[in-house]
């Protein structure tokens, strides 16, 4: 990160408060004296890092138990938010920046002699997810505050996040991620919230006056201990908790085993209950399939449950009201155990009827879909779920009964019908379907942009949605802004404030003002200015990181998620050869500069993706060291892709490359980072793409190649490649140095799986849109060479995306889902500013 300032001053050009200024000063310094135990002389940086999180902690804290009281008062509804994943990032300057305190704390920290933008850069990143899922759990999570929400985000406190990224010769390789060594600043250990999680066993069943009594004796039993970190709105006026949960065993240590001398032995069971919350599964876009996967889950759901169960009666008493009092938000299928552990709760633990308690079930959970994909739709075998979880098996066959009986209702003597509805998938081994369970068991099922909640309803939930109608609808996902605009992005923030208004940073439609300005020759001298600034802080990264040079004044050209087939990564690198193969023909050519960025991880057991990534650097490293190209094209990877290097590279990026197959990226989220920061796209008409098109005007947007009923015509006619390949000499020639060792001489063979993966497989149709690509890549070179046009469509980028803020999509959530009343504006004070939801 480099050591720009940051500008987030309340009122730019207003004094400090001196008052409040020394207070904050002697907070940083008792804390680093009383909480570190060091004294200014003696501390290390991250001694100071710590220090001044904790003061600002403190400050956190009283808003925290404030709106807390009040909210438990006034008897508000609560949501719970359940994700197996969290990809927070930072959360230092992120808060200051939501207290309002980032100047009070910058100049604090520079009158003792240490740089807030230094210390910002030793808070490790906590990546608590894989991808676009767990970032949007963060990004609600921070929209629900802003919008003073009462909610809890409920999830795994992992020991090792998401593994760090090393590329050594091309190659990735898998480094734990130790974000926990050194403490962590933001999180309370609750000691005394601990819920007693259940495994195995057998199920008794009593006949007690004409009902059927289930009593569950489990065989093992882990602890879960609450973790929560406060998570503060916009402007400080609402926090609410992420609680996250730690396994520990009832019994650390069998001491009879101990005193026998067999010291591993005895400490068995505790490593056995940790090991469920020793690492986040880093798998993106597909089930894992293990046991300790499932254990993870029932672990966080069932602490979940209790937790929220036990403050519900403890505010009302009985459990009747639940659905009054409590939203649950399931992200994806991975928590959809939480539909049967709230059946046993209720059922075996407080004699509900099982109508009744079905009744109070389903108005209470509400689950997110974010997948089309076959490897992704959770299924768990039947004996596995008998061995784990005998109970919670019982209660799915038995909710199953009652969902088939209304399916045989729906459509008579349909044995295909109730078969793909089933909670259970009979084809070959019977298997429990998450998607199906969380699907029944909730009253709303969204998807995450229009296209794919559509698609939905055509595919996997077809039949449901028959059985079920009016249970599907859509919440296009978002961002805060807050992260992704004014963190990652403080002089775009400040020329928009000066351009908008400072009434901007509550109300982001008003950045339309920006619109007459578009054209305008110095509002766009300016507005290039701090792109070119960004880009040299980009440029000075790579060249620490890689040392490549890359020229800021070249188009920044950038593709940053996951490594996944259905993100075309291949596509993109494979376009970059054939530019590669043309600029070599034609060195005198007028060929605009780029800078092709690659950023992002791959699953460690993802061998076709890692592949991927080791082609990027093999072309890497002979275009960047070709002398022919003058320097014009450049390739880089980027490695160790996370929340804090998006925040680098997403305010420095030209263009924002979305070239997923069409129909498979269900929404995407990078793609509105990048627009937002003046990165115009170029991408295919798929997830939220299509949205932001709309949004942002087709002029303002490249969109090439097949759209999402092409590619489910063209799938069934399962054409191979070879005959697109064939009759596209630039795709054949490119292919072909691919094929024939020209980037890997050392080893000619080694991408012939790629090449003959796109000659005769080809599933996500790289061959079918490469023309298209190639094609819409060189319109992007003349806009390119027309700076004041080019400038323009940026500029309208910006000023379009106002309705991509996560808190539009959480208002969404709440009136049409949740039925929670929001705060109007963030500004707005409390108890006015609220405007009730939909349904009461
Ligand atoms: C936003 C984000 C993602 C999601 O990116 P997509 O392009 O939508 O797949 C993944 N990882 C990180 C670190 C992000 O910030």
């Amino acid at each position: 990160m480099s050591d720009q300032p940051l500008q987030h001053d309340p009122r730019p050009g207003e004094p400090l408060d001196e008052l409040q200024l020394a207070e904050i000063k002697g907070a940083i310094l008792a804390k680093l004296r009383l909480a570190i135990g060091k004294d200014a002389g003696m501390a290390t940086k991250r001694d100071w890092y710590m220090a001044a999180a904790l003061a600002l902690r403190d400050r956190i804290v009283h808003r925290w138990l404030t709106t807390e009281k009040q909210s438990y008062d006034a008897g508000r509804k609560r949501v719970y938010y359940l994700s197996l994943e969290f990809l927070i990032g930072r959360l230092f300057t992120d808060a200051l920046n939501n207290m309002g305190l980032l100047p009070m704390f910058e100049t604090a920290l520079g009158d003792l002699g240490v740089g807030l933008s230094e210390l910002r850069r030793l808070e490790p990143d906590a990546a608590l997810g894989n991808g676009g899922l767990g970032r949007l759990a963060a990004c609600f999570m921070e929209s629900m505050a802003t919008l003073s929400i009462p909610a809890f985000g409920y999830g795994i406190r992992y020991d090792f996040g998401l593994f760090r990224q090393i590329i050594s010769h091309g190659l990735q390789q898998e480094y734990p991620d130790e974000w926990l060594s050194f403490g962590n600043p933001w999180e309370f250990q609750r000691p005394e919230v601990v819920h007693h999680v259940h495994f195995g066993g057998h199920v008794e069943h009593a006949d007690e006056r004409g009902r059927d009594r289930a009593v569950w004796h489990p065989a093992e039993t882990v602890e879960a201990i609450a973790y929560d970190t406060p998570i503060v709105g916009w402007r400080g006026q609402h926090v609410n908790a992420l609680r996250l949960w730690s396994a520990r065993a009832p019994d650390p240590l069998d001491l009879d085993v101990f005193n026998s001398g067999d010291y591993i032995s005895a400490s068995a069971e505790q490593a056995r209950a940790e090991a469920i919350c020793k690492f986040l599964y880093p798998n993106d876009e597909s089930a894992a399939g293990r046991e300790l996967r499932l254990r993870q889950e029932f672990f966080f759901v069932s602490a979940s449950l209790q937790d929220l169960v036990e403050r519900h009666l403890a505010a009302d008493g009985q459990l009747r009201s639940l659905p009054q009092k409590v939203a649950v938000q399931l992200n994806d299928t991975h928590p959809s155990l939480a539909v049967t552990e709230l059946m046993r709760i209720l059922v075996d633990l407080h004699n509900f009827r099982w109508e009744e308690a079905w009744k109070i079930t389903v108005a209470t959970f509400s689950y997110t879909n974010h997948t089309l994909l076959p490897e992704a739709l959770e299924t768990w075998p039947v004996e596995l779920f008998e061995r784990l979880l005998p109970r919670h098996l019982e209660i799915i066959y038995r909710i199953n009964v009652h969902h088939l009986a209304l399916a045989e209702a729906r459509c008579p003597g349909d044995i295909d019908f109730r078969a793909s509805v089933s909670l259970i998938d009979e084809r070959g081994g019977r298997k429990v379907r998450m998607g199906q369970l969380a699907f029944v068991g909730s009253h709303r099922i969204n998807g995450v942009s229009a296209m794919h909640s559509e698609l939905m309803k055509e595919t996997v939930f077809h039949d449901l949605n028959h059985l079920y109608p009016s249970r599907i609808t859509n919440k296009t996902n978002g961002i805060t802004f807050r992260r992704w605009l004014m963190l990652a992005n403080p002089r775009l923030t400040a020329l928009l404030r000066e351009t908008c208004g400072e009434a901007v940073l509550d109300d982001f439609s008003l950045l339309e003002k920006l619109e007459d300005l578009a054209s305008d020759n110095a509002f766009q001298q300016r507005f290039r200015d701090v792109k070119h600034h960004n880009k040299l802080a980009l440029a000075r990264l790579i060249a620490e990181r890689l040392g490549t040079k890359v020229d800021p004044s070249a188009l920044f050209d950038v593709q940053i998620k996951r490594i996944h087939e259905y993100k075309r990564q291949l596509l993109n690198i494979v376009e970059t050869v054939a530019l590669y193969q043309a600029m070599k023909d034609e060195p005198d050519r007028n060929w605009a500069s780029r800078v092709k960025i690659f950023a992002g991880k791959a699953a460690a057991s993802y061998h076709y993706a890692k592949l991927i990534i080791k082609l990027i650097n093999d072309v890497a490293n002979t275009v960047n060291n070709d002398p022919d190209l003058r320097g014009r094209l450049k390739v880089i990877f980027l490695p160790d892709y996370n929340v804090s290097l998006a925040e680098v590279i997403i305010p420095a990026a030209d263009l924002s490359e979305q070239i997923s197959t069409a129909g498979m990226e269900a929404s995407g989220t990078g793609n509105m980072k990048l627009a937002l920061n003046g990165a115009v796209t170029i991408g295919t008409l798929d997830g939220a793409n299509i949205e932001i098109r709309d949004h942002v005007g087709a002029e303002n947007i490249a969109i090439f190649g097949m759209e999402a009923d092409d590619v489910m015509i063209r799938r069934k006619q399962g054409l191979d490649a070879t005959d697109i390949i064939k009759r596209s000499p630039r795709l054949s020639r490119a292919v072909a140095a691919i094929e024939n060792g020209e980037f890997s001489p050392e080893e000619p063979n080694r991408f012939a799986r790629i090449a003959e993966a796109i000659r005769f497989h080809d599933p996500y149709m790289v061959a079918a849109d490469f023309d298209s690509y190639y094609e819409a890549q060189r319109s992007v070179d003349a806009r390119w060479q027309v700076m004041p046009a080019w400038t323009r469509a940026s500029i309208l980028n910006v000023a379009r995306m106002a309705w991509f803020s996560s808190d539009r999509t959480i208002r969404e959530y709440a009136e049409d889902i949740w039925h929670v009343p929001v705060r109007r504006s963030p500004s707005a004070t409390q108890g006015k500013g609220f405007q009730r939801g939909a349904g009461g």
